[in-house]
């Protein structure tokens, strides 16, 4: 190659360089326009508000840090896309894993401490029966401050009016949330009405039932007191900062129904919007078999997690963080669901007729008991995968006994045992697409009869399409049409499934997929198909933040005055709760004191 050459095609190079960086800017651009977040390039002419702090999100990390922010002298407004308070934290079951030496630890004699928390959520030997690890993926920066905040944390929420269970720390109900000593602590549900049914619970249980209204009920009384300025029905749809790339961040943008609105933040702003797995695109990121089907997430309708949060930041330079920890084939990310024949079919969750958004969710669903009593069978019509088996498994006390901190033999005890239900449902149908499709369970009128079930509306969706009955089983295929079934059920494929299960039953061995001894039979008219299809639960991954909970770029380079926490914030892979009020507290502390901007 002559130099003349040689400099024309590094010139080209770089001219590609330069239009392929242009082309994917755009696109990224494009997608995020998509989304419904423009790019912030300049701030509003006017700003119609003005607070100190402006938090966005009203769940278990939004509310808290609004009180927290307010209480340590800054004026607070909080902005909330639903039209209440609560997030899917007061949906949640209240299971509430805050450790490090609290008082209802000491009250119960178990000694922890900070350093035994840190250790605990950042022991790389640590893995499921699937061989999948909780905690190897965990940025230590965060758990550090997580340890270090979480006995404060929960001496905070007492104090701002949160009951508890009275009864020592256990390991019941979170998941993931550390090995050594009980910790988890639960929010009685006391006088509040639930947000499942409208009514409160039977006084004789109330101060015995773990709750997310036993959370955020007694935090919204809280925030009023203190004053935080609560504007219901506002969706933060931009976030401004002096130039899209540099510079401090300035405020928001809301859209209140219809109208929009801009809200300056003196000193900070806090993202609380509580993760991204609503959104079918972000989530797609990390899965891409997670496509428009798995339309059931947990906590809706009550409250969506559709990313705005994060696509917001990502528009102003904000780097995502932690990703394993939402691919990793651990926890509650994807659920097997708990009821069906409904949409929302998250199996701790179910929506009654008397709730406030029970008209979003139409139905209640028929939770299964025995997962003896239905097949489950694909948009083919064909079984996939034994009937009993789980979801993804998760770390908890008791998996790993005796657990040794940092030892090999910790994986050593575990007996290797995966959990494909999940990687089955979601195989697809050999058609070159994404997604396995709806999940339909299939059953027969003695399956109603052994399940208590009431097939008809409001425990069962039929106008919708997640529920379907007929009197063969070549007439239900037939009327299998909805939304997401792409393909019709062939009537023969589901006659020959249900009669090849029947020759199981009678054999006492399923051949296909080794339920362990097929018990009932498919065979007394009528014949029901009912939704069955995995759900979206929680997301684990999201915005790059450091152990003051301020949001960082692709460089590692702070975002000034931006933070976040919870489920919208990434490095962390513990479910729930803890996490979310953890970094409110450290975020709200934070948000507080940086300087007023003129
Ligand atoms: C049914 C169920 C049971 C659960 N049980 C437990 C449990 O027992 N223990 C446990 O530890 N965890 C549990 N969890 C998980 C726990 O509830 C969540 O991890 C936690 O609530 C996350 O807190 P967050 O603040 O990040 O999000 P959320 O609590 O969901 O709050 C986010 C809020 O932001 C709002 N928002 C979103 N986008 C915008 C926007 N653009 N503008 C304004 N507002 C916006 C949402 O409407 C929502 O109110 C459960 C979850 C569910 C769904």
């Amino acid at each position: 190659m002559t130099n003349e050459e040689e400099k024309k095609n590094t010139i080209s190079r770089r001219q590609f360089l330069k239009r392929t960086a242009a082309a994917s800017a755009a696109v990224a651009a494009g997608g995020l326009v998509q989304q419904g977040v423009a790019f912030a390039k300049e701030k509003p002419a006017k700003w119609d508000k003005e607070a100190d702090v402006v938090v966005i999100g009203a769940g278990a990390m939004g509310l808290p840090a609004a009180i927290v922010a307010r209480e340590a002298g800054a004026k607070v407004i909080l902005v909330e896309a639903a039209f209440d308070i609560g997030g899917h934290a007061i949906t949640s079951g209240g299971n509430i894993p805050l450790g490090g030496g609290t008082s209802a630890q000491k009250k119960a004699g178990i000694n922890d401490s900070p350093d035994l928390v840190f250790q605990d959520l950042t022991d790389w030997s640590i893995v499921q029966p699937n061989g999948f690890p909780d905690y190897r993926y965990n940025d230590r920066e965060i758990i550090r401050a997580f340890a270090d905040n979480s006995a404060p944390a929960f001496e905070w929420l007492l104090a701002h009016g949160v009951v508890f269970v009275d009864k020592a720390p256990d390991t019941f109900g979170g998941i993931s949330v550390g090995n050594s000593v009980p910790r988890e602590m639960h929010s009685a549900a006391m006088t509040w009405p639930t947000v499942q049914t409208g009514k409160p619970l039977d006084p004789t249980v109330q101060a015995t039932t773990s709750s997310g209204n036993g959370l955020m009920r007694p935090l919204e009384v809280a925030a009023k007191k203190a004053g935080v300025e609560i504007l219901l029905e506002h969706k933060m749809t931009t976030i401004y900062r002096q130039t899209p790339n540099s510079g401090r961040v300035l405020g928001i943008s809301v859209d209140k129904k219809g109208a929009k609105l801009s809200i300056r933040a003196k000193k900070a702003i806090i993202i609380a919007t509580g993760g991204s797995t609503g959104n079918v695109n972000f989530r797609r990121m990390f899965d891409p078999r997670l496509t428009e089907e798995y339309c059931g997430l947990s906590g809706m309708p009550w409250s969506d997690q559709d990313a705005s949060g994060e696509i917001a930041a990502m528009a102003i330079g904000a780097s995502l963080w932690g990703l394993y920890n939402q691919t990793g084939e651990f926890g509650t990310t994807i659920t097997k669901p708990g009821t069906i024949g409904c949409q929302y079919n998250y199996r701790n969750l179910r929506w009654m007729p008397g709730s406030a958004v029970f008209r979003l969710a139409r139905a209640s669903g028929l939770p299964v008991s025995n997962w003896q009593n239905v097949i489950l069978v694909n948009m083919l019509g064909k079984r996939f995968y034994d009937e009993t088996g789980d979801q993804f498994t998760a770390n908890n006390a008791k998996l790993v006994d005796p657990y040794v901190p940092g030892s090999y033999l910790n994986a050593e005890k575990i007996d290797y045992k995966p959990s494909n239900f999940i990687n089955a449902a979601l195989a697809g149908i050999g058609d070159g697409r994404n997604g396995g499709g709806p999940i339909w369970a299939i059953f027969d009128s003695d399956a109603v009869t052994r399940e208590r079930w009431n097939p008809k509306p409001p425990n069962v969706d039929i106008d919708a399409g997640f529920f379907f009955t007929a009197d063969t089983l070549s007439e239900l295929a037939a009327k299998i049409v909805m939304k997401y079934q792409r393909v019709p059920v062939p009537p023969k494929n589901l006659e020959e499934t249900v009669a090849r299960y029947n020759s199981f039953v009678d054999a006492g061995k399923d051949e296909d997929f080794g339920k362990p001894t097929p018990k009932y039979k498919i065979a007394k008219p009528p014949f029901y198909a009912a939704w069955a299809t995995p759900v979206v639960h929680d997301t684990r991954a999201g915005l790059r933040i450091n152990a003051k909970c301020q949001v960082q770029d692709l460089n590692g380079k702070v975002i000034p005055g931006l933070y976040c926490g919870g489920e919208s914030a990434g490095g962390f892979s513990q479910h729930g709760l803890a996490r979310a009020i953890c970094q409110a507290y450290i975020a709200g502390r934070n948000a507080a004191v940086e300087k007023t901007t003129g």
